[in-house]
Parts: C-alpha cells; structure tokens; sequence
C-alpha cells in the first residue's frame, strides 16, 4: 500500500504549508483537497450555479482541473490559481462541501493522487473518510485571531485587499460550518496527533510533525 500522511485542520492552521514542506522533503506527491472544493466551486459559478444547485454534482465529477509542480491550479486549461484562493470562492467551496453528494462525487479523484512513492494529503476529513487507513494522521488546529492574522497577511502580501475584523468573522462562520455539517465534519481522525500551533513557528511546527513521522 502507498504511505498516506494525512494533514487536517480548518482554515489557516498552516497545513497547507506544513504539507507543501513535508512532501518535498518526503519525495511524496501532494493532495490539496480544498482546491477540488474550491475548483468546484469556482466552477458551478462560472456556470452561474447557486451552491444548492444539483447539476453541481456533474461538475464535481467531471472538473476538468490539473496541478502543476509550481503550485498552479488549471480549469479547463486556464490558470485559475488567483481566483481559487478569494475569500469568496473558500466561503462558496464550504457551502457547497457540505452537501454528502458533492462529497461523493469528490472521493474517488482524491483517492487516485495516493500513488507511490507516497502521498500528503490536505483537508478536513483525509484521515476520518478518504484515507481512514493511513498510517501517520495529524490534526493541526490554532486559535480563530491566529488564523485570521495569517490569513491577512497572506492575503496582503499576494496583493488582494482585507480586512482583519471581516477575516475573523469570516473564519468562524466557516469553522461553525465545518464542524457542525452533518458529512465529514470537522474533527480529528481518533488515532491523529492533535498539534495547535498558534504559539508555535512553521518551523517548530515542521519539527514536531516530522519527529512524529520519522517514529
Ligand atoms: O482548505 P480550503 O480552505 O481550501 O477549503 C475550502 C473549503 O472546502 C473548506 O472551508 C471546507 O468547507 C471544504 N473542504 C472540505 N473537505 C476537505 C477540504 C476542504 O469540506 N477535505
């Protein structure tokens, strides 16, 4: 069987980072499972789609979507990888998660990136439903104002304008959804290693998860 890491968290925890990081040193290849949600999104309002809309399970299914090594997200052949991080296309991505089909239509393609050498996988419910039999499984959670305070200088530094009040409104709106949505909410797998990292660098962070790796 393929080694699957799988990294979960809500939103600004770091784990997209932390997963980035232990791939390369790992050699493994990279799941990004937000990005499926959000390409799923960005999608169905291409397609002018309201997040309840049903044909939205065809586009789940069928997402003509590619990544590659640089990091860049493709739909369709464009690049989209600007329009995917938007505040807008994370709050639609996370109304449209919580329907059980779209998550459905979705578990198959996430599946198939787990191949060898090994693969880190990044979301909310790798370890408790896409990948339940991985062997290393870890939940990094940090407090919602240490999320938002990243978030905005993220979204600073790549030149979109924020708002740190609205981030942090905007972040605990999504974790309620998250955590509270009756598919795959968001918790940790019962076998992960929990790490909160709000007081800790990306750097110590790194550290710990990869003394528990190596283990
Ligand atoms: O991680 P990211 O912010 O890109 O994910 C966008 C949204 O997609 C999340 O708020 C969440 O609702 C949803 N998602 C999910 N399950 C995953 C990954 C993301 O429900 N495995």
């Amino acid at each position: 069987m393929v080694p699957v890491i799988t990294i979960d968290g809500p939103s600004g925890s770091g784990k997209g980072t932390i997963a980035r990081r232990l791939a390369a040193r790992l050699g493994y290849g990279m799941l990004d499972s937000g990005a499926l949600y959000r390409l799923t999104a960005l999608a169905s309002q291409q397609a002018g789609l309201a997040p309840q809309a049903p044909e939205i399970i065809d586009i789940a299914r069928h997402l003509a979507c590619r990544f590659d090594e640089e990091g860049n997200v493709f739909l369709n052949e464009e690049n989209v990888s600007r329009e995917l991080r938007t505040e807008t296309t994370g709050a639609i991505a996370s109304q449209i998660a919580a329907r059980p089909e779209v998550r459905e239509a979705l578990l198959q393609r996430q599946r198939d990136f787990a191949q060898a050498p090994g693969l880190v996988a990044d979301g909310r419910d790798m370890g408790t439903v896409v990948f339940p039999d991985a062997p290393a499984k870890i939940f990094l959670d940090a407090s919602a104002e240490v999320r938002a305070d990243r978030r905005y200088k993220q979204l600073i530094e790549n030149g979109f304008d924020a708002s740190f009040t609205a981030l942090v409104e905007e972040i605990r709106q999504r974790d309620e959804r998250d955590r509270n949505r009756s598919v795959a909410p968001l918790r940790p797998a019962e076998d992960a290693l929990v790490v909160d990292s709000s007081d800790l660098s990306i750097d110590e962070v790194e550290a710990t998860l990869w003394r528990y790796i190596q283990d």
